[in-house]
């Protein structure tokens, strides 16, 4: 996989502690947080703590036990935000920008999490 990661992107430099964050969760594999710039009453970024660019990066290379751990961790915080459908919850939006035509602007794998209102049909 031709990615090279630049270990001085912002997610990296909040996975070493240099940047203060507003931490939801940490697990074995993974850190979610909430994002600075909220779009939505929920919104929180999970990214693995492997160097992986985007999900197509972290798709192919990471191990099994990061991919479980990480969708399992998205999915236990929506649940523990209240926004699972199969407990009652409103449901939430998953997006995993990846590359330009996505305005990736984090070059660190990272699925956003939106939920707590109503997030229209569009997908664009
Ligand atoms: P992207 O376009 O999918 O790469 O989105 C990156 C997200 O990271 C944006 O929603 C930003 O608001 C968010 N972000 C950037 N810097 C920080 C930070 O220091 N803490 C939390 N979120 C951040």
């Amino acid at each position: 996989m031709a990615y090279d990661y630049d270990p001085e992107n912002i997610f990296a430099r909040i996975l070493r502690g240099e940047i203060p964050n507003k931490t939801v969760l940490e697990t074995e594999h993974c850190l979610a947080f909430h994002d600075i710039r909220a779009q939505a009453p929920t919104h929180v970024l999970v990214i693995p703590k492997g160097a992986y660019v985007n999900f197509d990066h972290f798709g192919a290379e990471a191990s099994a036990e990061e991919i479980v751990d990480f969708n399992r961790t998205v999915a236990r915080i929506a649940r523990e935000l209240g926004a699972a459908p199969g407990e009652g919850g409103a449901g939430y939006r998953l997006i995993a920008n990846s590359g330009e035509n996505a305005h990736q602007e984090v070059p660190h794998m990272h699925i956003h999490i939106l939920a707590g209102r109503p997030l229209g049909r569009m997908l664009v």
